[in-house]
């Protein structure tokens, strides 16, 4: 399982990161993020992945429902988390970090797993 995280900031904006790899994903947005090790729980992997990536401590608040595929044995589920500490920067996978508004989130250039839970995220906390 790959857990990402859908981090929004006090002004409702959503956090996306542009990764630098593999080459068929570098440039292309995505949710902070990565896989879950064995015998690890999905919150702390997704707590361990953004202080890694992004230098941050986070707390997962609730999950999206739904998961979506990324290869034939991997599938991507997101949490909702808050930063507890720390700003935000690209420490490694990612070249770049964007706060984007609700509005602003379906024009960025999702990886392809991330572009329907990014869907599903803001049809779930945008009013209609
Ligand atoms: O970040 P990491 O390399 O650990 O992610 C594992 C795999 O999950 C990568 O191949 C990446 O393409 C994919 N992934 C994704 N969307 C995310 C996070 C990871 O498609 N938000």
């Amino acid at each position: 399982m790959v857990v990402a995280g859908a981090v929004f900031d006090e002004a409702g904006r959503l956090l996306a990161a542009r990764r630098t790899a593999p080459p068929e994903l570098a440039g292309r947005w995505e949710l902070p993020g990565g896989k879950v090790e064995p015998g690890e729980r999905a919150e702390d992997a997704l707590v361990r992945e953004l202080r890694e990536e992004l230098g941050v401590a986070v707390r997962p608040l609730e999950r999206l429902p739904g998961e979506w595929p990324l290869t034939a044995d991997l599938v991507l589920r997101v949490w909702t988390a808050v930063i507890l500490d720390g700003t935000p920067r690209p420490l490694q996978d990612h070249d770049l970090l964007c706060w984007v508004t609700p509005a602003e989130a379906p024009a960025l250039g999702w990886v392809p797993a991330d572009r329907p839970a990014v869907e599903a995220l803001l049809a779930a906390v945008t009013p209609p």
